[in-house]
């Protein structure tokens, strides 16, 4: 949150015609503020009651003249841009940038596809095991080949469950805090995990092999989430899970953990109660986050059962356990789908790759059985065998060729890559489901962010 009491102290600028950036969104507060948010300069403020008037007055006709005072703080932040500014040309370079960024390598791996669990709306089909030492081996030798290119690598731990293979996160970690430091590379990771594994021990591992971010899964408390996420066996799970999130709270370790709530038509209802218990336990510690997800049919055996909610009432719902849950004083992460390539989905980036337990090399981590996401193998020299038709279908596929894309406030975030999937398989654009509801999405973010900083003012 930037209150508008510091001007930048820059020289005079140049007079000229102002007007609103086609990338700035606006959302009222119930307080009468103004809530501002731009997708392609990724600022975001709130307006005090006293100067909405003026600073809508600006928004709406435009500005000529000296930039002082307001004019000057929303120009700054890209809220108002000159008239001639090309933003469209503006966004389709953010897009250039990124897509150019050899520096930088993700890799999601599937260290095992197997799993301790059989959650009822899994997609997953369990018939391979755990990652073979020739894949480990390929794996060690592409990293080794690319290691002089880069700057950043960002490894994904994914399954299946990861945590049931812990060795070979051990063995690829261990490889690849050797490289890094070899080649002054900075190695960030992270872990989806289903939480049943993540004991203090394997907590204490994961943060020594550079894990900072952890995403752990739940259905509400126990009676719902034992039901949808049980053991193989049917055992239930959700006592050993929270424990083991007890237990990270615990550490005086760094890290975000990121506690999912999934939810369906009937554990909707209990959500609430739910955050009131993460509240209880985790709302005074910062390293905990939450943040809400409905369950859909993902092409799982039982997916004609499942009561999923319609794409309208499930984003409405996520949005308002958001809200309360940071009206409850939880950390959310929702402000990320509004900054410059925040809603962009790894598997329409150049350099990210998903890499199975066999050696087959897919871009999206959903659609792991359609022909059109296995794009390549890794070769046992350690090199990528692509299928280049495929792999465009994935990279290119995106805002450039979509009129409807270049025009849309939401290009900066999005870049017509939310979910290249969808794009793939019925040629539409992909827009987020947030895109129909972002005032109320702005207005969410708008609230932690001063929430956050209250916070910040008691502590100081
Ligand atoms: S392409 Fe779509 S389904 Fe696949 S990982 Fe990205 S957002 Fe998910
Ligand atoms: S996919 Fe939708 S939200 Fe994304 S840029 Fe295109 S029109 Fe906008």
């Amino acid at each position: 949150m930037e209150p508008f009491i510091k001007l930048p102290e820059s020289k005079e600028e140049k007079s000229d015609h102002w007007m609103s950036s086609r990338y700035t969104i606006q959302s009222k507060e119930e307080d009468g503020s103004l809530y501002l948010s731009n997708t392609y300069s990724g600022a975001f403020i709130n307006v005090p009651p006293k100067h909405v008037t003026s600073v809508k007055n600006i928004l709406k006709n435009g500005y000529d003249g000296e930039l002082e005072g307001l004019p000057k703080i929303l120009a700054h932040r890209g809220f108002i841009v000159k008239e001639t500014t090309n933003e469209l040309f503006r966004a389709r370079m953010l897009h250039e940038i990124a897509g150019r960024k050899n520096d930088t390598l993700q890799l999601i791996f599937l260290v095992t596809e197997q799993c301790n669990f059989r959650c009822t709306y899994c997609y997953e089909k369990f018939e391979k095991g755990k990652m073979t030492k020739e894949v480990r081996e390929s794996i060690k030798k592409y990293v080794r080949n690319k290691a002089r290119f880069l700057k950043y690598l960002n490894i994904h731990w994914f399954g299946g469950e990861p945590l049931i293979a812990m060795d070979v996160i051990e063995e690829l970690s261990l490889e690849f805090k050797k490289v890094c430091e070899e080649f002054d590379i900075t190695y960030t990771a992270s872990v989806t995990t289903n939480g049943y594994n993540l004991s203090p021990t394997n907590v204490k591992k994961l943060i020594e092999y550079n894990v900072s971010y952890f995403q752990v899964t739940v259905d509400g408390d126990h009676e719902h989430h034992d039901r949808t996420r049980h053991l193989a066996g049917g055992q239930s799970t959700f006592e050993k899970i929270w424990k083991n999130l007890l237990a990270m709270k615990e550490t005086n370790e760094k890290f975000l953990c990121r506690i999912r709530v999934n939810f369906l038509k009937e554990n909707l209802p209990d959500v609430p109660n739910f955050i009131d218990k993460i509240k209880e336990n985790f709302s005074e510690d910062d390293r905990f986050a939450v943040n809400f997800f409905p369950v859909g049919q993902w092409g799982g055996p039982n997916d004609e059962e499942l009561n999923v909610l319609t794409e309208r009432d499930a984003t409405k719902s996520a949005l308002s356990l958001c809200d309360l849950a940071v009206d409850k004083g939880l950390n959310n992460v929702l402000d990320d789908i509004l900054k410059p390539g925040g809603y962009v989905c790894y598997a329409a980036k150049p350099n990210s790759f998903v890499i199975g337990s066999d050696g087959m090399i897919y871009k999206c981590t959903v659609a792991l059985y359609n022909e059109k996401n296995h794009i390549g193998t890794l070769q046992p020299d350690g090199t990528m065998d692509l299928d280049m038709d495929k792999f465009a279908l994935w990279v290119m596929n995106d805002e450039g060729e979509d009129p409807g894309c270049q025009k849309c406030f939401f290009r900066p975030s999005c870049q017509g890559s939310a979910c290249p999937l969808v794009r793939i398989e019925t040629g539409e654009a992909p827009c987020p489901p947030e895109k129909k509801y972002i005032k109320q999405v702005v207005r969410v973010v708008g609230r932690e962010k001063k929430r956050q900083l209250e916070k910040s003012k008691v502590k100081s």
